[in-house]
């Protein structure tokens, strides 16, 4: 563990020097860097466990909190009351199937959720069954309509799964985030999308 502690200190030690250094060297080495040290962690069971858990710890309480409190996925959700309108969002597009709004913490210019109007057991993306594949295939759609309407050009499009993906919300929701360069791959030093 003492080892896996000093690994993953050399390697935050090694971001930031990197980071030190300017212009194309500069991405080109953080590259190369992030795609080893992916690469090594990624092959090895163990590591992956280790950056996993520190990463997670390093992740703010009320982040953790919000994860946990998702895990067991029975309860009513906040964007349940969005969907039902109990709740007012800044919004962005409805039909009769899903609804999008503005994201209330943005990482990004743009950042649009997408739901569907109906959970129907969809609290994350895995528990899609045979009768989701229209509501599924009517998302998508939906997230191509907002980017015409709205004109955003290119766009990111993010669906979290579960804690280890730092899903928050346990209702099934597209992100769409747009108007700023974006990152790949999703840096494996972030926390959640915060760094990205
Ligand atoms: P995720 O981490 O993928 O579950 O994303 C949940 C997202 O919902 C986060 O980006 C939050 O900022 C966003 N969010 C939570 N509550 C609201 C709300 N009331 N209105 C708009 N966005 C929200």
């Amino acid at each position: 563990m003492y080892c896996c502690n000093i690994f993953f200190f050399t390697y935050i030690v090694l971001f930031y020097l990197i980071n030190a250094i300017g212009g194309v060297a500069r991405n080109s080495m953080r590259n190369f860097a992030f795609n080893s040290f992916t690469k090594l962690v990624y092959s090895n069971k163990f590591l992956t466990n280790v950056v996993n858990r520190k990463l997670r710890k390093m992740a703010n309480e009320e982040e953790l909190a919000l994860a946990n409190a998702g895990k067991d996925e029975n309860g009513d959700s906040i964007f349940g009351k969005i969907a039902r309108k109990e709740m007012k969002v800044d919004l962005v597009y409805e039909d009769d199937k899903v609804m999008a709004f503005n994201d209330i913490n943005p990482q990004a210019p743009v950042h649009i959720l997408v739901i569907p109007k109906m959970r129907d057991g969809l609290t994350r993306l895995s528990k899609a069954e045979n009768r989701h594949k229209e509501i599924l295939g009517h998302l998508m759609w939906a997230v191509a309509e907002i980017v015409r309407q709205k004109d955003l050009g290119d766009f990111r499009l993010v669906v979290n799964n579960g804690p280890e993906a730092c899903q928050s919300v346990y209702y099934l929701h597209l992100h769409i985030l747009a108007k700023r360069q974006m990152k790949w791959p999703p840096a494996i030093y972030a926390i959640c999308s915060y760094f990205n």
